[in-house]
């Protein structure tokens, strides 16, 4: 058989994080009781002006310079027209012709190295309503909440090859959106959106095959699915000597497959003018300047600096910079005067364990910094041992408790007066004769078992190490 490559370019759309719409002062707030945040202008009335909303035009300039992109400094919105229910105006007001970032790109880790993803552009528009397809009455309701929401669409160049790069793309855009605060970038919720490009062609071949574009993508795992299905399906289409028909598909992630949803339509049937409505927006040099002092530090330079500042392993600064709320917590903690490998450590270990274990976000993390940093403490002084630690720590992750009251409250420093630990260390040498005796002869492997002997004497609250040292004082003088 023929050896195939795919052929993958994303189309992204991005949420902006607003309080209000793109052209009206309705709230963007999710979950909403339907058509409560709705006006004239977000639902079409005739004779309704739109204004841009300052915000969005901000969001997207930090995105695109966040992406390496040129900024047109004259750009214009257009409309495209077409009619859909969601859509009350018949348009949608988007960017056509100069849309306000270019010619960016992005760096990505893949298993053979770093590689650039090149972006086409980044265009604004506003988003559609939602459509509820009601089975009972077997009708469909519409919800304007959503219209008029700013997006900003991020169009890459075909530069991904397969779906573990897609993954690496789409999660660079996720954790870059999130540090600039432009978007939270919940494929659940719809605040990321994904729809994917996709042709096959022959190893070696230089030109592209006839793409699909499949939508209704809303997880990672659905859309490394999507690229498999779809990669075989075009396969077997140019095997049979048939053609690929450039189209839209909708991916079923239940049947794990696609169906066609509509031929693909080109530019020209969308009947795309600019909008009357909307002055040309002129983005001045002392903005981007102003907006580039401000860009904030993201994902990859903060694992740099995490690996040579901290002396973290790669794996851990990347786990740490995954979530902005971990990296915060990371940072925070450090401030608190925690050490900062120890913090990592319990951050990249108990933390996210225990995150995943309850099903919940970084972002929810309940305990102060400056608790983290008195346990990591109380741990480095001996007051409390490795096991005591994570138990105090299973607490504070649940009600963020001060460690130092809790220890002292139950009770659970390690006793370290080692009068009581020489007599326990004694009466357990005394009554296990024969491990005793094996010690004394060489056989050092059985110091465990007498250590963990004394520890449970002790109800746990000694120091393992300098129980061990102990015995080994009583055994051999
Ligand atoms: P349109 O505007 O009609 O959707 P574009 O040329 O802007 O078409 O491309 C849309 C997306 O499709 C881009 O992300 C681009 O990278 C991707 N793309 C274009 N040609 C191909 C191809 N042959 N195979 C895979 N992806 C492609
Ligand atoms: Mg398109
Ligand atoms: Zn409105």
């Amino acid at each position: 058989m023929k050896q195939y490559e795919t052929v993958i370019g994303l189309e992204v759309h991005v949420e902006l994080a607003t309080k209000t719409k793109i052209f009206c002062g309705c709230s963007t707030a999710f979950g909403a009781a339907p058509n409560t945040h709705v006006c004239p202008v977000c639902t079409g009335m005739p004779g309704s002006l739109p204004v841009l909303n300052r915000q969005v035009v901000e969001f997207a300039l930090k995105a695109g310079l966040a992406l390496n992109c040129e900024i047109n400094q004259f750009c214009k919105f257009d409309r495209k027209n077409y009619f859909y229910p969601d859509n009350p105006q018949n348009y949608q007001i988007s960017q056509l012709y100069l849309p306000i970032c270019h010619d960016g790109f992005v760096e990505i880790e893949t298993g053979s190295g770093t590689k650039k993803v090149r972006i086409h552009e980044i265009h604004m528009e506003e988003d559609a309503g939602k459509l509820v397809h009601d089975d009972w009455t077997d009708s469909s309701l519409v919800d304007y909440n959503r219209s008029g929401v700013p997006l900003i669409e991020i169009v890459s160049e075909p530069d991904m090859r397969s779906a573990d790069e897609v993954i690496a793309y789409l999660t660079c855009l996720q954790s870059t959106m999130q540090y600039l605060g432009v978007s939270d970038c919940r494929l659940q919720e719809g605040s990321m959106r994904a729809d994917v490009n996709l042709s096959v062609r022959e190893v070696g071949s230089s030109a592209f095959g006839t793409r699909t574009e499949m939508k209704n993508l809303n997880s990672f795992k659905a859309i490394a699915r999507a690229i498999d299905g779809e990669r075989e399906r075009q396969i077997e289409l140019i095997e049979e000597g048939k053609s690929v028909i450039q189209e839209t598909r909708r991916w079923d992630d239940n049947k794990e497959s696609s169906h066609a949803m509509r031929s693909k339509e080109d530019a020209k049937d969308y009947r795309y003018f600019p909008d009357p409505d909307l002055p040309p927006i002129t983005i001045s040099d002392e903005w981007i300047a102003k907006i580039k002092s401000e860009q904030p530090e993201l994902k990859r330079e903060k694992a740099a600096r995490y690996q040579s500042e901290y002396g973290l392993s790669a794996y851990d600064a990347d786990l740490l910079t995954g979530d902005k709320a971990l990296a915060e917590r990371f940072e925070a903690s450090i401030a608190a005067g925690a050490a900062p490998k120890k913090a990592a450590n319990w951050l990249t270990g108990e933390t996210l364990r225990l995150l995943k274990e309850k099903n919940m976000e970084p972002g929810e993390i309940r305990f102060a910094p400056e608790h983290l940093a008195a346990l990591i403490l109380l741990f480095e002084k001996g007051v409390i041992n490795n096991q005591t630690a994570k138990e105090v720590f299973a607490v504070m992750f649940d009600g963020d408790v001060d460690p130092e009251t809790y220890v002292s409250e139950h009770g659970l420093k390690m006793e370290s007066d080692s009068g009581l630990l020489t007599e326990t260390v004694k009466k357990i040498i005394d009554a296990n004769p024969k491990a005793a005796g094996e010690l004394r002869e060489g056989k050092d492997k059985v110091i465990g078992f007498l250590v963990g002997q004394v520890m449970r004497e002790m109800k746990g609250k000694a120091d393992p190490a300098l129980v061990g040292d102990l015995i080994r004082k009583q055994i051999f003088g």
